[in-house]
């Protein structure tokens, strides 16, 4: 691992830029990120609407989170405010080639392919 940039350095240097240099910058650091994330093997814990997290476990570069589901049919015992979610099941998360890929694992946490 290489040392990490000096912060308080760069923040320094950031504060002297013009709006141009700023706006060149914002668009570099755009493209850095978005390859970053593409190399990225290991996904971040994924919060997505309606799932409630229970728990998270990383396993090599796949993360396995188990999550309480609402599933949005109208009437379900999941639906609105005090509706009690399904599950909780596990699911898998992993990157391939950038992309995010979720799977459903099941109500016991085992590793997928
Ligand atoms: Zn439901």
């Amino acid at each position: 691992m290489s040392k990490p940039p000096d912060f308080a350095k760069l923040r320094s240097m950031l504060g002297q830029l013009n709006l141009d240099q700023a706006k060149q910058l914002y668009a570099e650091l755009g493209a850095i990120v978005q390859t970053l994330e593409q190399q990225s093997t290991s996904p971040e814990p994924v919060g997505a609407k309606g799932r409630e997290v229970v728990e998270a476990q990383r396993i090599g570069e796949r993360l396995y989170q188990l999550e309480r589901i609402r599933c949005g049919k109208i009437g379900c015992k999941c639906a609105g405010v005090n509706g009690v979610l399904h599950g909780p099941y596990w699911y898998a998360y992993w990157r391939n080639e950038g992309k995010l890929i979720s799977r459903y694992v099941g109500k016991q946490l085992r590793q997928v392919e």
